[in-house]
């Protein structure tokens, strides 16, 4: 039985006063969840905030995004060993905005991937389609090659190690989630992917599902077999949303 996760992505928002009033409400109603771990991946600025108010609690804290390089002259660049001292868990990796927006390409993906490993930190690594890939029907081929680019050069046994998320590029900040059967249908086709190479690492591998994920949506994705909780932009915003999702990811077992 894989354990559920639900890791809110807080992208470039937030502000002393009001993450001090988001973390202090997740530290109080997290604390009692059964079955599912909480997790914010917040701005790096906000790290320490994260870390002060989270120490000793059931709620991980993460990065967004770090360099490929261990350390050297990379102006404005943070390394995984930087997020480590501030006691992240976590790191996001690939995720749709940092591909289309900053020009990540695979590659590039891969080497940040295991740059986080490197550090210690487990990568939450993003893959998804275009809306256009998915009427071209090309889904499972993007989502593959997203994939593969990280088995080629770390190995699978990587992934013993890192958690998966989908995330429809046309489902994330739109409103418009993909459907539970969607959503199962591509995260069954990458456990299966991973299968091929590792059957037992593949049955405890955690995939996420994100993607315009709700209070009123978490429930049905998360009764899905292979979605093993959320990766939660907007709604992670709002402490009593969050605090409904990992509700929804705890009650679905
Ligand atoms: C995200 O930022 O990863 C995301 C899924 O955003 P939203 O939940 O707002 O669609």
């Amino acid at each position: 039985m894989r354990r559920k996760l639900v890791a809110g992505n807080w992208k470039m928002h937030g502000s002393l006063v009001a993450n001090q009033r988001l973390l202090e409400a997740l530290r109080t109603a997290c604390g009692d969840l059964r079955g599912v771990a909480c997790a914010v991946c917040v701005p790096h600025p906000y790290l320490a905030q994260a870390a002060s108010v989270l120490a000793g609690t059931a709620v991980a804290w993460g990065g967004q995004n770090l360099s490929e390089h261990d350390s050297g002259a990379y102006t404005g660049e943070v390394s995984g060993a930087m997020l480590r001292d501030f006691g992240c868990r976590y790191a996001l990796v690939g995720h749709s905005e940092r591909r289309a927006l900053y020009g990540e390409r695979d590659a590039l993906v891969a080497a940040k991937f295991q740059a986080a490993q490197r550090a210690g930190l487990t990568p939450i690594l993003c893959l998804g389609e275009t809306l256009d890939e998915r009427n071209q029907g090309a889904t499972e081929e993007v989502v593959a090659r997203q994939l593969d680019a990280v088995l080629s050069v770390a190995g699978v046994q990587a992934l013993s190690e890192a958690v998966l998320a989908y995330e429809p590029v046309w489902a994330i900040g739109t409103g418009h989630n993909a459907t539970p059967a969607q959503a199962e249908k591509v995260h069954e086709f990458l456990r299966a992917r991973v299968a091929q190479h590792d059957g037992g690492l593949a049955g405890k591998l955690q995939i996420l599902y994100g993607g315009s994920v709700k209070a009123g949506n978490a429930a049905e994705l998360f009764a899905m077999p292979d979605v093993d909780g959320g990766l939660v932009g907007g709604a992670s915003l709002v402490a009593d949303d969050f605090i409904a999702i990992c509700r929804a990811a705890e009650n679905a077992g």
